[in-house]
């Protein structure tokens, strides 16, 4: 095992310095008691701590992050509100020949970089300020990355188990219709979300080509490799985590090898990663599902482990010398910890008792604010989801080049570039983590904000 280690020519590193034994990553005082928590405010576990919502969260870091750089304070009352919200009636006839009437949203926050660019998702609490919040967060995600889209989210309300594969069909095409004219390849590219997938995104991509006579796959991202969809898209946010836990590893210490690992849920996120450290040396000691996980300090076989998408909930069956409830997985004396289930996993209630030396944050939103805090106090650095689960949006980036380019890449080129763009984000995120007071987090915010505000100095105010 080796010794993970604080680099003490760093400017501002945190006070514990990182000293592996057994297994884990103790801070030198060897406490774990603390002096004293997304672009998806999901499910709330904490019935203490009122989980803000993501209007309520992505409005809070503007102004936190606005107060720590130099910024013209017109520019943040533009990116505060979103450009346009659009609201639409769409009806759908069901199986049974009734007519349903749903309310579906699309939300633009700033396309200042480029078109705006966000998930749809089908689920029954979409709401207009939950579109504008998550929006918000991809405009800051995309920023990151560098990639040239602005953020937008939509949905619709509606529980999507509730419909039909042809009720969805119908849903899905007539929603795109009522959208048709604000979204596009050099305008607002949607991509799956909560409810939606591949699918989804192959039927947006129909109805939007038959109305405008051409076949146009750049209209949407996560869609079938058959019409468009690229190689790799849906690994892509698993190897993003994947590939900053490394680099924060390496950060901090010289490398994964026998580094451990907890990973909380085994779907597309938590698998990918937690397959991928694994085979490039960590040793990944704990993984679960909604059920609860399986805990081996010695390494679990993670290749052997189905994932949600193989054989959902399948990890409690797996042979381990122990189990853990979800709980007890996040507390686990581990190197690092990757909540890659649900939001809002680690809060005020449980942040004092997390012995993971680093936080990676692989699931949107998993640590609260308060949590966050208290992390930031006890010296725990939490890599945030805005720039770790970035993947997906950098191979929806991908895609959308592919499509408009009329050009497929082999899934090699996609992980090599996807992995350039993942090394220039984490180094330049690191830059200003060393520069700036505050967290990972602040440091990933002040190169969006940065980023946003320089592309809105340079092209003005018009008229
Ligand atoms: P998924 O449905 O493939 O897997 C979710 C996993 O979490 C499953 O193993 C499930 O059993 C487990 N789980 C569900 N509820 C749980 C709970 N209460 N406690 C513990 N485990 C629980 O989902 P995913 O696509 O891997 O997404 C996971 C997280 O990552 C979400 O927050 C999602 O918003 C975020 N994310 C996903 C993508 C993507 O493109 N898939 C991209 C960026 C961020």
């Amino acid at each position: 095992m080796p010794e993970l280690r604080r680099d003490d020519a760093k400017p501002k590193s945190p006070d514990r310095v990182m000293t592996s034994t057994s297994g884990a990553i103790h801070d030198d005082s060897g406490s774990t008691d603390s002096a004293d928590d997304d672009p998806d405010a999901t499910e709330d576990r904490s019935d203490a701590e009122p989980t803000e919502t993501a209007l309520e969260t992505a409005q809070r870091q503007l102004c936190s992050v606005a107060d720590r750089i130099d910024i013209d304070p017109n520019v943040v009352e533009r990116l505060a509100e979103p450009k346009r919200v659009h609201e639409v009636a769409v009806p759908v006839e069901l199986d049974d020949g009734s007519v349903e009437v749903f309310t579906g949203y699309r939300a633009q926050h700033d396309s200042v970089r480029g078109p705006y660019k966000g998930g749809i998702r089908y689920h029954p609490e979409v709401t207009r300020d939950e579109c504008v919040g998550l929006g918000m967060w991809m405009t800051w995600k995309c920023a990151v990355m560098d990639i040239p889209f602005g953020g937008a989210k939509g949905g619709v309300a509606v529980d999507p188990k509730s419909l039909s594969d042809d009720e969805r069909e119908r849903l899905t095409r007539r929603f795109t219709q009522e959208l048709r004219d604000v979204i596009g390849p050099n305008t607002d590219i949607p991509a799956p979300d909560m409810g939606t997938d591949p699918q989804t995104m192959a039927w947006l991509m129909d109805a939007y080509s038959m109305q405008e006579g051409e076949t146009t796959p750049g209209v949407v991202t996560g869609k079938p490799p058959s019409v468009g969809g690229s190689e790799g898209r849906d690994a892509a946010p698993g190897r993003s985590v994947a590939i900053i836990t490394r680099r924060a590893v390496e950060y901090y210490d010289d490398g994964l090898e026998g580094t451990s690992i907890a990973v909380q849920g085994y779907g597309s996120v938590g698998a990918n990663a937690a397959r991928l450290l694994d085979d490039w040396g960590a040793n990944v000691v704990a993984v679960s599902d909604v059920n609860g996980g399986v805990y081996d300090p010695d390494g679990l076989e993670t290749r052997s482990i189905p994932s949600h998408d193989e054989e959902p909930e399948a990890v409690m069956r797996q042979d381990a010398p122990r189990t853990v409830t979800n709980d007890e997985l996040l507390e686990l004396d581990v190197d690092v910890l990757v909540p890659a289930a649900i939001g809002n996993v680690v809060t005020r209630e449980n942040a004092s008792d997390i012995q993971a030396a680093l936080v990676v944050e692989g699931a949107n939103g998993p640590t609260t604010s308060r949590a966050d805090e208290i992390l930031a106090d006890r010296g725990i650095p939490v890599i945030p989801d805005v720039l770790a689960n970035a993947g997906g949006v950098t191979v929806s980036y991908f895609e959308w080049l592919q499509d408009i380019n009329r050009r497929s890449w082999s899934l090699e080129r996609v992980n090599e570039e996807l992995e350039s763009e993942m090394d220039g984000a984490w180094e330049t995120v690191r830059e200003a983590y060393e520069t700036h007071e505050g967290t990972w987090r602040d440091a990933a915010y002040v190169v969006a904000l940065s980023r946003i505000a320089d592309a809105h100095e340079a092209r003005g105010l018009w008229p």
